[in-house]
């Protein structure tokens, strides 16, 4: 077994003959291949290519939606099946899969090759099992280095920060995964031709707010401004720790309107829970934000592109006066 998340490719973690239909198929036929080959779900594909997927939790899902059974058996796959369908690529490592399974809270990852075909699929489960692995692996090497020389530990402790996906001070998203879950956005975005916006929230004279309650005191406003966020966005939205005191909120299939109406709901939040700081003008902890979105045609050339427009927007928000949101330029 490889020592790192960062090393260890899908290709050697999935399972090899999914269980694969064509969009005709009946649902009843579909689900009858589910129980005679005991698989908990099964993917869509024209040409090898996945299309969908239906899942054991989307056939419950379906029976409650369309009521009557006998109509829905005869439906076609086609029409029910969870589409598009999110896959990673055989050649990622299990870190990214983890990353994108996690975030999206996806049970069932199919794997492609280069060319988009169906290679094998991954759970949830599995990534965990194995990242569980490595990280005990991981362990017996800090524990065998402790022995013997410092700087073999240290190099050692640095690859088990790498493996982390949170941020242990706030406990979201740390900027590992922030990267990974963007990049993986961004492709799907233009491949399947939605939209998605990325908002930055900087909390607004915190450097003053350190130097005048302490940096503990510091920590607990950024935890308190952290759970702010998190109760207030949407549960198919992002959020991460960007940097020290910057919040990064990845929006997907979210277009610049619903994200402008997202930043100012949260920036009111932020205001409304009146955490007490006395050296802001605004007497309170508040945040700015920059806005950036991606619908294909405006110019926009990466995710990197996106950040670092959302990052401009925000020193303009900074600039007008802090406590607002800037989502143009
Ligand atoms: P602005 O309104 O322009 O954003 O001003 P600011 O003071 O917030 O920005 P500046 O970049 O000058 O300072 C950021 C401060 O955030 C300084 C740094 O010590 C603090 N900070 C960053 N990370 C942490 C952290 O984890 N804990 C604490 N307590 N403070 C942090
Ligand atoms: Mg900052
Ligand atoms: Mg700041």
């Amino acid at each position: 077994m490889k020592d790192s998340v960062k090393e260890m490719l899908i290709e050697t973690i999935m399972t090899k003959g999914t269980l694969c239909i064509p969009p005709d198929v009946r649902l009843a036929d579909a689900v009858s291949m589910m129980r005679d080959n005991n698989c908990s779900c099964v993917v869509v594909a024209e040409a090898d290519k996945p299309l969908g997927i239906i899942t054991e939790r989307d056939v419950v899902r379906i029976f409650a939606e369309q009521g009557n059974g006998n109509d829905v058996l005869s439906m076609k796959v086609s029409e029910v099946m969870a589409s598009p369908v999110i896959t990673v690529n055989e050649k990622d490592s299990l870190f990214e899969a983890l990353v994108i399974s996690k975030s999206q809270g996806i049970r069932h990852l199919p794997v492609v090759n280069a060319q988009d075909k169906l290679m094998g699929m991954v759970t949830q489960s599995d990534l965990v099992k194995v990242y569980f692995q490595v990280i005990e692996r991981q362990r017996e090497i800090i524990e065998k280095s402790m022995s013997e020389r410092t700087e073999a530990l240290k190099r050692a402790n640095e690859e088990l920060k790498v493996l982390s996906m949170e941020d242990p001070l706030l406990g979201i998203g740390n900027r590992r995964a922030m990267e990974v879950d963007l990049q993986h956005t961004h492709a799907s975005a233009i491949r399947y031709k939605y939209p998605y916006s990325v908002l930055i929230l900087d909390l607004d004279y915190f450097k003053s707010y350190n130097d005048h309650y302490g940096h503990l005191a510091g920590d607990d406003a950024l935890k308190g401004v952290a759970g702010v966020l998190k109760a207030n966005i949407r549960g198919a939205d992002r959020l991460y720790r960007y940097g020290g005191e910057e919040f990064l909120v990845l929006l997907p299939q979210t277009g610049v309107d619903g994200a402008r109406i997202a930043s100012v709901k949260m920036i009111e939040k932020v205001r409304e829970e009146n955490f007490v700081h006395c050296t802001s003008p605004y007497q309170v902890i508040t945040i700015s934000a920059g806005v950036c979105s991606f619908s294909g045609n405006d110019g926009v050339t990466s995710w990197k592109d996106m950040v670092k427009r959302a990052d401009v927007r925000l020193y303009k928000a900074k600039q007008g006066g802090r406590n607002r949101v800037v989502s143009e330029d």
